[in-house]
């Protein structure tokens, strides 16, 4: 229980407080903890954001994202699996439809580079990761580019996690269960010590019994003691029309799929094509960082053409359509979940471009941190 804390008494007149905990930005990590808190019974919560609901300008808009149990980290395999028999299955129950479409995962990459981490720590959960040749990985899956030496790991517990809707369904579910949300409301200077929360907002100061900063990069600037270093790195998607039947291309038939090779844009990954929308594809690109403030950069087609084209084996007709996005990057791409020692605050580091699938854990970790 937190200091001040009232379970019975009916939420306050908006925005005053006092408020249980605020949870300071809308993200998957800010909405997860804002359903963990509500599981667990805390009832005065209000989720502030500098957007708006949905909006373009973090790290967690856009209709999908890849689940997967293949990792360079044994943790990270461990947390996966969490995610991927607790975490969702809970969510997906809470709000009543399925989050996550099944789709196979093959991830692959030259021998004596960074996939070797991968191979390794596949050896963890074999009946989970199943090695393939790369002729048997280009006959199960002839749409994508195998190297005659690659190594190749079948990932049989992917998903391709559709994002849109589960932001759009927590969103719904909160607000169903007293959740307050003040859109519009950036925080801009927040104090903690061991008898409450004050936040400030060009609206007015909100004070509550706890808080949780799920801001991305702005945990820096919010909670500097709980933010490891942060940069953040733009990102820019493509989606492909190809020359291939369309029923190859989607979930099921078309794998989520990462190549891992040395390199700066050696890492790119992809998604089934869903709604028509063509096949997603990108650079996993974690480094050229930029400024926090600055919006992420139009797409380059001929980039992301390239790309496609050293990726696919069939024909790449065209770009169907972009989008562009940002990474909160710690340097070594690990998340932190931290507490202010004495203080009711909890910070949330836990993005460098692959934490959407965790966020039902990452949320959990957050509520517990914060509660317990
Ligand atoms: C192109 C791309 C592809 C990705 N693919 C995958 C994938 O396949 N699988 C996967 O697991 N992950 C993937 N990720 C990573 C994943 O989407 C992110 O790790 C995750 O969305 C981070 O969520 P977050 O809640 O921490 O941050 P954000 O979504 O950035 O949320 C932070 C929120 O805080 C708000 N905010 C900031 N400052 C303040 C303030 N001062 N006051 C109030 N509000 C504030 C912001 O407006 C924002 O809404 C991808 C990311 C990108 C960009």
């Amino acid at each position: 229980m937190l200091h001040g804390m009232a379970v019975s008494t009916p939420p306050p007149a908006w925005p005053e407080g006092p408020w249980d905990v605020l949870v300071l930005g809308a993200g998957i990590h800010g909405l997860c903890t804002a359903f963990w808190l509500v599981q667990r019974g805390v009832r005065r919560i209000a989720v502030l954001d500098r957007y708006g609901p949905g909006h373009a300008l973090g790290s967690s808009h856009g209709g999908t994202r890849i689940t997967r149990t293949s990792y360079h980290d044994a943790k990270f395999v461990a947390l996966a699996q969490a995610a991927h028999r607790d975490g969702w299955p809970t969510l997906e129950r809470a709000l009543a439809q399925p989050l996550r479409v099944r789709t196979p995962g093959v991830f692959h990459g030259p021998p004596g580079g960074p996939f070797d981490a991968y191979l390794v720590a596949a050896t963890q959960v074999p009946d989970v990761l199943e090695p393939l040749s790369p002729t048997a990985a280009a006959a199960r899956f002839p749409v994508l580019r195998f190297a005659a030496g690659d190594a190749v790991l079948h990932d049989h517990s992917a998903a391709v996690v559709l994002a849109a809707r589960t932001m759009a369904a927590l969103r719904a579910w909160l607000a169903a269960h007293g959740v307050q949300f003040g859109w519009h409301q950036g925080v801009e200077h927040l104090e903690a010590d061991a008898h409450g929360v004050r936040a400030a907002t060009a609206q007015g100061c909100l004070c509550a019994a706890g808080a949780v900063v799920a801001a991305g990069p702005e945990l820096a600037t919010l909670a500097a003691d709980l933010a490891p270093p942060l940069t953040v790195v733009h990102q820019q998607v493509g989606y492909f029309a190809l020359d291939a039947a369309a029923a190859t291309l989607e979930p099921g038939a078309f794998p989520v799929w990462a190549h891992v090779a040395p390199g700066p844009a050696g890492f790119t990954y992809g998604l089934p094509a869903l709604e028509g929308a063509g096949a997603k594809a990108a650079v996993h690109r974690t480094t050229a960082p930029a400024q926090p403030e600055h919006a992420s950069p139009e797409p380059d087609p001929a980039e992301l053409l390239a790309m496609a084209r050293a990726r696919f084996t069939v024909p790449v007709l065209g770009l169907a359509a972009t989008e562009r996005c940002r990474y909160t990057m710690t340097q070594d791409q690990d998340f932190r979940v931290e507490r202010r020692p004495g203080a009711p605050l909890v910070g949330i580091a836990a993005c460098s471009g692959h934490g959407f699938k965790f966020g039902p854990e990452i949320g959990r970790l957050a509520a517990a941190r914060l509660l317990d």
